[in-house]
């Protein structure tokens, strides 16, 4: 009697949050994880997020800044959050191109084609951080 072949199992990764087939995808997955993980040391953990972490950080980031009951800086920061959701994507995006613009670029660029995106007074306070540092 023959053995019969593994049977195939959906699976995601929780390093890189691939979702394939094992044993069939394995190659294609063991490959873009390896990409995944030299991004992360390239460019950072907080900067190269599976879908589900950046989707994570943009409704929290979202629920932040929106709370008007919070301080300022607080608010501050959950846009930057909601950014950072954006900028991740988009640094996925290119392949994790190593040329691919720095943070405060993406950020001031941002700023810049959508004046109304946040409240004043979180725009204003964006807009000071960025346009010095970029
Ligand atoms: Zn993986």
């Amino acid at each position: 009697m023959k053995t019969k072949a593994t049977k195939a199992i959906a699976t995601r990764c929780e390093i890189c949050g691939y979702g394939y087939v094992f044993p069939q995808d394995r190659k294609e997955h063991a490959a873009y994880c390896r990409k995944l993980q030299r991004a992360r040391q390239f460019f950072g953990d907080d900067l190269v997020l599976t879908y589900h972490q950046r989707e994570e950080l943009k409704k929290l980031g979202r629920s932040i800044w929106q709370n008007e009951a919070l301080p300022l800086g607080e608010r501050v920061d959950g846009a930057l959050m909601e950014i950072t959701g954006w900028y991740a994507r988009s640094l996925a995006e290119s392949g994790y191109n190593r040329k691919f613009e720095s943070f405060g670029k993406y950020a001031i660029k941002l700023l810049r084609s959508s004046p109304r995106l946040y409240p004043t007074e979180i725009y204003t306070e964006l807009w000071k951080r960025y346009s010095v540092a970029s």
